[in-house]
């Protein structure tokens, strides 16, 4: 396996090398997934076009691998609200300053992607997947490295990633569960969005 780091030599990540960076992935997302060795590359670009040292918040618009990449490279995450999902499908990211809206947003440039056809594969879902040769995508994505990604300035509209939902809380009168009163007389697991076909109260898990 010597061949293994030739397309990868130099390329760096946040910091991080790129074995570095592998060995991230491995370890928070299970498999080394294209998507977010493509994905780090996003962040690393999006960095790389922002000024040093301010804190940014992210958009991300797929809920593909991209999400978990921005999550192990910034402090941005779901769980602390700094990464918003705002699942339009496309493989993008925005990183902004929060009180000004002002960011970078990185994309896929589909017009580069001619030149790389096991990444356009990949993009398309051209090939089922077991027919993908995982060896030669995650190549061709190290030698195509950040030139298939256009980077665009941006101003977010601040209003539209901010959540309004969570101001007051009431006790869902169905369900008994706190939930935010802006949804309604009752709450959205009791109008019928719950995604469970059944559930039944296992008794009270105290000693
Ligand atoms: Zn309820």
């Amino acid at each position: 396996m010597q061949m293994k780091n030739v397309a990868s030599s130099g390329i760096t990540v946040c910091g991080r090398t790129y074995d570095e960076y592998i060995e991230m992935i491995k370890a928070f997302h299970g498999s080394v997934a294209p998507g977010m060795v493509l994905g780090g590359f996003m962040v690393d670009l999006a960095y790389r076009n922002l000024p040093q040292g301010e804190y940014f918040d992210a958009i991300c618009e797929t809920r593909a691998c991209l999400p978990d990449a921005i999550q192990i490279l910034t402090p941005c995450t779901v769980g602390n609200g700094w990464l918003r999902i705002v699942d339009l499908g496309r493989f993008a990211l925005s990183l902004f300053e929060k009180y000004t809206g002002k960011g970078v947003r990185v994309y896929v440039d589909s017009q580069e992607l001619d030149d790389w056809p096991e990444v356009k594969a990949f993009f398309f879902k051209l090939k089922p997947k077991k027919e993908q040769d995982s060896e030669a995508l995650i190549r061709e994505v190290n030698l195509a490295h950040t030139s298939i990604f256009g980077v665009q300035k941006v101003m977010i509209d601040l209003d539209s990633v901010k959540s309004h939902r969570r101001d007051t809380f009431a006790v869902c009168p169905s369900c008994g569960e706190g939930y935010p009163e802006n949804d309604g007389e009752v709450c959205l697991g009791c109008q019928g969005e719950a995604p469970y076909l059944h559930s039944e109260v296992l008794g009270s898990q105290e000693d």
